[in-house]
């Protein structure tokens, strides 16, 4: 599988959700955020929490050369403050300009700045390309469209691992294709529906299931239909949950949904709270999608039919939202 050390570059790249690489992200997340906020405004600040990022992108493989063209901070000055210049009998840099820290600071191991060649997790590779065959596009189509030859794209859809390079391509296809028709890009309807019986017999799931922060995630569960709802208090529950969060998507004021659903406006609060301050991995299922909804848009091209005129618009605001918010959801 993977030959990197438990720690944050396996957290990271490998997708390991062990618990000693859980604390490497939380203290990477704790030393980055707390050295951000710590006052630009002073002269000098400390070197320490800077040389540690430093260390934990040299660890996902990013090279000080790298970090340099990156931040526009001189090779030699990270030198001098991960290791000193021992050639001068200087030992590391205690103090450095804020300026320097936030430019050091904000640089990540995303797959951008990851050189072409580290492996990373497939699991975001995957799910792109099983939603996107799902959706019936066939491998065939998909391989052509990536450079690749049929039996590279299966083995990749088999492996743990691609490089970062290969991620990269993988998701601006899919970036380019998700909400594309493919019947209208030269694919014939049984080839279609050939590639999404492929997809559903091998239980893929579709672009709905995820969303931007979940699905490079492998530890992240998708977004599942909800099951018949059984008579009893807890699929009750679970029901009213599941509307509520739908309404909050919509920006309805917690006033508004109680009313809607007959409910007290203390019960609605405290859902709304769970809601927000939960753990986002168990959001409640979303349920059928129904005609109206960006979601369903997808599903029916993923069945082959037209989309009908109510999903056609609410897929086209789904997609004025996220060119102009970065995000597909409601406020
Ligand atoms: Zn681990
Ligand atoms: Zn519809």
């Amino acid at each position: 599988m993977s030959d990197r050390p438990h720690g944050y570059a396996r957290y990271r790249l490998d997708g390991c959700r062990c618990y000693t690489c859980g604390y490497a992200r939380s203290q990477y997340d704790e030393n980055r955020t707390k050295a951000i906020t710590a006052g630009t405004w002073q002269p000098y600040v400390d070197a320490a929490p800077v040389r540690t990022h430093i260390r934990s992108l040299q660890e996902c493989g990013m090279g000080l050369r790298t970090i340099a063209t990156l931040t526009g901070v001189e090779r030699q000055r990270l030198q001098s403050i991960t290791s000193g210049r021992p050639e001068r009998g200087t030992g590391p840099q205690s103090r450095i300009r804020p300026a320097a820290a936030e430019a050091i600071l904000r640089v990540e191991p995303t797959l951008e700045n990851l050189a072409p060649g580290t492996k990373v997790h497939a699991a975001g590779t995957h799910r792109r390309m099983q939603a996107l065959v799902l959706a019936g596009w066939p491998q065939h189509q998909l391989a052509v469209r990536l450079g690749m030859t049929d039996p590279n794209f299966s083995a990749m859809l088999r492996g743990s691992h691609v490089t970062a390079r290969r991620a990269l391509t993988v998701r601006s296809l899919y970036d380019a294709l998700w909400n594309a028709d493919p019947r209208k890009h030269g694919v014939d309807t049984q080839a279609c529906s050939r590639a999404s019986n492929h997809a559903a017999r091998n239980d893929w799931v579709p672009v709905g299931a995820w969303d931007d922060d979940t699905i490079d995630d492998p530890a992240a569960a998708p977004w599942t239909a909800a099951e018949e709802p059984a008579l009893n208090r807890d699929a009750l529950a679970a029901v009213r949950r599941e509307e509520i969060g739908h309404l909050i998507s919509f920006g309805f004021a917690e006033e508004e949904i109680a009313q809607r659903l007959g409910m007290a406006l203390s019960t609605v609060h405290s859902i709304v709270l769970e809601i927000r301050t939960g753990q986002r991995r168990e959001r409640p299922p979303q349920g059928e999608p129904k005609c109206g909804e960006a979601r369903m848009y997808r599903r029916h091209l993923a069945r082959g039919e037209t989309p009908c005129d109510a999903c056609r618009a609410a897929n086209a605001a789904a997609d004025r939202r996220y060119r102009l918010t970065g995000s597909q959801k409601a406020a």
